[in-house]
């Protein structure tokens, strides 16, 4: 468990002051000069031997990516974007730390900013966050006038703008190119890849994306040093994280804890445990909705670190892990997530934009047994079809939780469609019409 002389979030709860006097107590903006004085290898270096992963969902290493700015400024100017654009169903921890701990991410801004040589942060919020946006603009606005951006930040030398620029509520502009697109003013809607961000990004700009925890954890990983915060965790899974535990447990909860942390731990200490207890416990999803789920026998023993989730088949996403006990239905909670993925496809992409509409109403009929026990395994093969086969990654976000339930709860689904006289009757009925429109023929 973290101690807590190694938390960096000491305001996640709003037990504090989150205004400029607050942060100060709090260490921020302390030494940010000299910090900054150390130039522009010795951060990135720093941030590599941190280990440091990306934590908005990839994983990504955060000092590798910003290696990949080029290393001078040529015609093009380079840009910063923050994407606080959390969407992910489970997730609510950048909510926080963009009311709570704002000056956390500013300042992060600002070294990551000096590190990927951009005179010019975007912080992309979305629309829904109204209120924490306009909490983050008063903290902007304090650190104007505490000349702590601008120009020369800090007294580092180095000049610093931040804009928020807010969404519309979009989930896809998430992905960090149709965030890009919607900045420009244009439809979310994520480019091809190659070429990548780093070297053709905003206005066809080198433009680093980083996520606001991701940000926020740079000061005091720059202050405490690399090697602190790649003690914490196991390795390649370094550091702490804030989880949020939502569902079916006592106390739903964000938490700032030590990568690597047993799941079990983490619901039984930190949210009260599974509502009727752990033996009512079904399943978790570990990573937001787009992780596969994992059933009980599983997080008996799960640890939560980007390694240890994959080798199980699922992943740590954005750690919105969310638990369902048995007083649920798995199917129809599936159904209810394939649906939102059904709803926010952008659609450039024939798999996604058909199959996503095509799993929800297949689980839909799955929940109400009126599907015939064939279809699991085309069910199976739709996912298949999608996964892999898109510009984004929303093909495998939306077809990896289905592929979750047919791995560990498939014996349910076929017994509860073990038996449906409609697809039995007549062979030739498409098996993915919905019921409903088979009873009016
Ligand atoms: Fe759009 Fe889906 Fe294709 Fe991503 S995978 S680009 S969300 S259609």
């Amino acid at each position: 468990m973290l101690q807590d002389k190694d938390r960096i979030f000491q305001n996640l709860y709003n037990d504090g002051d989150s205004n400029i006097s607050g942060a100060f107590k709090r260490n921020d903006w302390l030494n940010t000069k000299e910090i900054i004085s150390k130039g522009r290898s010795w951060i990135i270096d720093e941030i590599k031997l941190s280990e440091l992963r990306g934590r908005g969902g990839a994983g990504f290493p955060t000092g590798l990516k910003w290696s990949f700015a080029p290393k001078e400024v040529g015609s093009r100017p380079h840009y910063l974007v923050i994407n606080a654009d959390e969407s992910e169903p489970g997730t609510c921890k950048d909510r926080d730390i963009l009311r709570f701990e704002p000056h956390k991410l500013i300042e992060g801004c600002l070294l990551a900013s000096y590190a990927v040589n951009a005179n010019v942060c975007y912080i992309y919020i979305r629309g829904e966050y109204y209120f924490e946006g306009q909490r983050l603009q008063k903290a902007i606005d304090e650190a104007y006038k505490n000349k702590l951006i601008g120009k020369n930040a800090a007294n580092s030398g180095w000049n610093l703008d931040i804009y928020i620029h807010y969404g519309a509520g979009a989930y896809i502009c998430g992905e960090e190119t149709a965030l890009l697109e919607s900045l420009e003013g244009k439809k979310g809607q994520p480019r091809l890849k190659p070429p990548f961000p780093a070297l053709v990004g905003l206005y066809g700009c080198p433009t680093i994306i980083n996520n606001v925890e991701t940000i926020a954890v740079i000061p005091t990983i720059l202050r405490r040093g690399g090697k602190w915060f790649a003690s914490l965790g196991k390795p390649k899974n370094t550091g702490t994280k804030i989880f949020c535990i939502s569902g079916n447990v006592k106390r739903p909860c964000n938490v700032e804890e030590e990568m690597g942390i047993p799941l079990k731990t983490l619901i039984e200490k930190h949210a009260g445990g599974v509502i009727g207890g752990w033996d009512n416990l079904k399943a978790v999803i570990p990573g937001g909705s787009s992780m596969p789920l994992l059933p009980k026998e599983v997080c008996e023993t799960i640890t939560m670190d980007f390694d240890s989730l994959v080798k199980e088949k699922s992943g740590m996403g954005t750690a919105g892990v969310v638990v369902i006990n048995k007083d649920q239905d798995i199917i129809k909670c599936m159904a209810r997530i394939a649906r939102f993925y059904k709803h926010e496809s952008c659609g450039q992409c024939t798999p996604c934009r058909e199959g996503s509409g095509w799993m929800w109403r297949m689980l839909e009929r799955m929940a109400k047994g009126e599907a015939s026990k064939d279809e699991v395994n085309m069910l199976m093969d739709v996912t298949k079809q999608i996964e892999g086969h898109t510009i984004c990654a929303f093909g495998e976000g939306s077809s990896w939780p289905v592929q979750g339930l047919i791995r560990h709860f498939k014996k349910e689904i076929e017994d509860r469609n073990n038996f449906n006289p409609l697809v039995k009757k007549d062979k030739n009925i498409p098996y993915l019409v919905d019921q409903h429109l088979l009873d009016k023929t």
